[in-house]
């Protein structure tokens, strides 16, 4: 027989630490070899190597302990970051909305989980949202927990609706693209790191270059011609995880058109770019086009609970009306992410943080293009539409540089050292004035440095 005291105790302490809303010095050195070391020892000690190399000098151990604010991180030993990471875009209501907090803490009261057999309100009180809320006939919801799952249900939406009809399966998504990274929606992403140990994939993926529609339609010509016709075209409306990369305005439209007339489903996948985050509600609006399919996450649950949407019109969705159990997922939809999802659009729409983010997104642009001027041999562009915002820089070693740069000064940006290229401010749709300020202050003050140490 194990004996449990030990795992007894140790987890009592931890649930006493969290409890309190001060936490000593010594209880903040705790917590810190605690995480450093359960890391290098249970988790994975490729996450340490990662951190101390984006990080200066000896502070690598940055431990996260809690919510500055609605738009500020601290870390264990109360260090405090402007959060410009946004979580890759989860954080769009700001961190811990008191809306959202109330409406998860309101339903944790009455009911955490649902039973899984009777009908759970929430559910069909968010589907009915989501189809006022998004774009064109796009009506029935599929609830899952994170954007990969969303992606899945997109793809085997696409894969029933032909299998019904005339059995297509081949799949077109773009270079650069991310949509996740289980098996299914591995197979769209485009990067070839994260695919190659893992392929073969979900058999019939191609990817074509992407705002590139010749390149799109000749892919979709010889699909047809060679009888694999294109079942589904997956697409992000802007990339995001790609480096914020913006199609050509006509783009969008004529892929629409292009997919009718070949008789393939559009899916754009705007769990980076949705919930108002490129500065409409949803990033289609802005190319007035209807994708056939619509995948929500990351801001989805409103920053608090993870929580995801597949939403399809119902000609696409109906081949689940025979059998509703042909994909399901346990926790999907449940009434705590439902009451967070429901709360952060309440958010969304009284706040007016889609217009918002339109408004502060071009003053940002504005401050950081400002504090890049003179910087020319370092930053190449700095684009974004709403707060999905990219800084490209010369090289990776630059960006890394930069974002390791303006870590130290407390601005949280994503960048690696894989993938500096291009570093995303993305952060949540609330951030004020003065922190942008104080962001592109940052920016120039670690582009002046960044010249004598890298460059020299
Ligand atoms: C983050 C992301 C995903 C994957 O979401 P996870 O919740 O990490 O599985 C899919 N698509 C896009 C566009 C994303 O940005």
């Amino acid at each position: 027989m194990k004996e449990y005291n030990e795992i007894y105790d140790y987890t009592s302490k931890v649930l006493e630490l969290i409890s309190k809303s001060e936490i000593t010095k010594e209880e903040s050195q705790w917590v810190t070899s605690e995480t450093v070391n359960g890391f290098r020892d249970y988790v994975n000690s490729g996450f340490l190597e990662y951190r101390k190399s984006v990080t200066k000098g000896g502070q690598f151990a940055a431990v996260e302990w809690k919510d500055s604010g609605a738009n500020c991180f601290m870390d264990v030993n109360g260090k405090e970051y402007i959060d410009c990471l946004g979580g890759f875009g989860i954080y769009n209501v700001g961190h811990r909305h008191p809306k959202v907090v109330k409406a998860v803490k309101d339903q944790l009261d009455r009911q955490a989980l649902h039973s899984q057999d009777l009908l759970d309100p929430l559910r069909a009180i968010l589907a009915k949202t989501l189809a006022a809320l998004t774009p064109g006939d796009l009506k029935y919801s599929f609830f899952g927990n994170s954007g990969t799952e969303s992606i899945e249900a997109a793809i085997k939406l696409a894969k029933i609706y032909h299998n019904n009809r005339d059995k297509r399966n081949t799949f077109i998504a773009t270079t650069r693209a991310f949509h996740g990274k289980s098996l299914g929606s591995l197979s769209g992403t485009a990067k070839g790191v994260f695919r190659k140990p893992f392929l073969p994939l979900v058999h019939g993926f191609r990817h074509v270059a992407f705002g590139d529609i010749d390149m799109m339609h000749k892919t979709m010509h010889a699909c047809q011609m060679v009888g694999e016709d294109v079942a589904a075209v997956i697409i992000e409306p802007i990339q995001g995880e790609g480096g914020v990369i913006i199609p050509p305005d006509d783009y969008l439209p004529k892929l629409r058109q292009l997919c009718d007339d070949y008789g393939a489903l559009l899916i754009f996948d705007e769990v980076q770019t949705g919930m108002g985050r490129t500065g409409t509600m949803f990033c289609a609006e802005q190319y007035d086009v209807v994708p056939d399919i619509m995948c929500l996450a990351k801001a989805f649950g409103g920053g608090v609970m993870p929580a995801s949407a597949t939403i399809a019109t119902e000609e696409v969705f109906s081949n689940w009306f025979d059998n509703p159990f042909l994909h399901t997922t346990t926790f999907g939809g449940n009434p705590l992410a439902c009451a967070a999802a429901l709360a952060s659009i309440n958010v969304l729409i009284e706040e007016k943080l889609p217009e918002r983010a339109a408004v502060m997104g071009e003053y940002l642009i504005a401050g950081l293009r400002e504090a890049a001027k003179g910087h020319e041999d370092k930053v190449v562009e700095i684009r974004g539409r709403g707060l999905l915002i990219g800084i490209e820089f010369v090289n990776d070693e630059i960006g890394y540089e930069v974002s390791k740069g303006l870590f130290d000064n407390g601005v949280l940006v994503a960048g690696t050292l894989i993938n500096a290229k291009t570093i995303r401010v993305e952060p949540p749709l609330t951030i004020e004035k003065h922190q942008c300020d104080r962001v592109c202050e940052m920016l120039a003050k670690v582009l002046n440095e960044v010249s004598r140490e890298v460059l020299v």
